[in-house]
């Protein structure tokens, strides 16, 4: 067989390759805790998985609009008018089966050889592997520590040249748990009025997960960019329901007949039943989400004085999501050498920074979303091995 040469550079999400060498430990009798994929540890509410049986019932069981049903698309729009008072067309809402398809069909858009995209480094690692898929140059942003991983306007506006097509951002962010305030936002937006040759994918996933009381900062805030913003989030991580495969972005109006394109070329269309789930979350109470906010709030206290606590480890504290991203280097390992140490030395499955970029050699990525127990747990066995 003569495979495509594109697929070269085709990169992929190491967690799902640690959750396999974490399944293969477990199988030989190794107790393993995970602290490795980015999902929240909680069931998906009640009244989300009765919507979808009753939708089944009733012989929803049919093809439907590639965009999504209508009343799911509404009921987007509802929730970003009630989040943050902002009025989007439900014709420029697509429903998608994930997160994931967003970033594809965003990359795929604007990437060809000659185009530059900007993403964040270290970030979600599809974004470097469809970037590098399309041809295009990766051109990434330099997270640093010493900004605690925020985003920089005006490093990401010094980026920007004729070639550049799109932006990628992702705030909250993984894999380091930043948060940038809207005042950052703010700056960035207004720089980047001075280039409307660039688009911007918004990756808003960890929008419901923010600490302290803060506002999520949305680019939905910018009606001025409404014209090439692309927003992505979905009910995976909000609703702890990642297993659906069910997610909703909103694009300019002028991108929608390509992006329906791509879906019609794709997938068709999103599971009809469970769309029905989806609005009766978006729709319903979100206690869901308070109470996942009060356990990651006090798990984060604890991963973060936790690990604080070890020698050679330095965190700083997470703002978003449920992830914390030390830097391990102190103690004499870089975070592959970490990772794996923790992984069959201290049975705790983590994922070193390499994994979402080539510069985070020193780090490693915890996800905090397991009990207070097995963090403590982990905690404990990764102390008792590196002191
Ligand atoms: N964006 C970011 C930053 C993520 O971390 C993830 C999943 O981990 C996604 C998007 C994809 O979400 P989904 O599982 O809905 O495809």
């Amino acid at each position: 067989m003569k495979l495509a040469k594109s697929l070269e550079r085709l990169g992929t999400e190491s967690a799902f390759k640690i959750l396999a060498d974490a399944k293969k430990l477990e199988s030989e009798g190794r107790k393993i805790i995970h602290l490795s994929l980015g999902q929240p540890d909680f069931k998906s509410p009640d009244h989300v998985v009765k919507a979808t049986k009753k939708a089944l019932d009733d012989g929803h069981h049919g093809y439907v609009l590639p965009n999504g049903i209508i009343e799911c698309r509404e009921a987007v729009t509802r929730k970003i008018k009630k989040l943050y008072n902002s009025d989007i067309d439900p014709e420029r809402v697509i429903i998608m089966p994930g997160g994931k398809p967003t970033m594809y069909y965003a990359i795929t858009l604007f990437g060809e050889p000659g185009a530059e995209i900007i993403y964040p480094d270290p970030g979600f690692p599809i974004y470097e592997s469809m970037i590098n898929y399309t041809g295009a140059k990766a051109v990434p942003i330099n997270m640093l520590e010493s900004n605690d991983f925020s985003i920089n306007p005006e490093k990401i506006l010094s980026l920007i040249n004729n070639n550049t097509r799109l932006l990628i951002l992702n705030n909250p962010n993984n894999p380091t748990g930043a948060f940038t305030d809207k005042n950052k936002i703010d700056q960035l937006a207004e720089g980047l009025k001075k280039f409307p040759h660039v688009a911007i994918l918004s990756d808003e996933i960890y929008s419901r997960q923010i600490f302290d009381e803060k506002k999520m900062p949305t680019f939905f805030n910018y009606p001025e960019l409404y014209d090439r913003l692309i927003v992505l989030d979905g009910w995976s991580k909000a609703y702890s329901m990642t297993g659906w495969r069910l997610g909703w972005s909103v694009w300019p109006e002028s991108l929608i007949e390509h992006v329906i394109k791509f879906c019609v070329n794709n997938h068709s269309c999103v599971n009809a039943a469970i769309q029905y789930g989806a609005i009766a979350a978006l729709d319903g109470p979100d206690d869901t989400i308070n109470l996942m906010m009060e356990k990651f709030t006090k798990r984060r206290k604890l991963i973060y004085e936790g690990l604080n606590d070890i020698k050679g480890i330095e965190c700083v504290m997470p703002g978003g999501g449920f992830y914390a991203f030390p830097k391990v280097i102190g103690t004499g390992m870089n975070g592959k050498e970490f990772a794996k140490k923790c992984l069959h030395d201290a049975g705790v499955a983590i994922v070193p920074g390499t994994a979402f970029g080539k510069k985070a050699t020193d780090y490693v990525r915890f996800s905090f979303a397991a009990s207070q127990d097995n963090i403590s747990k982990a905690l404990e066995n990764i102390k008792k091995i590196i002191e």
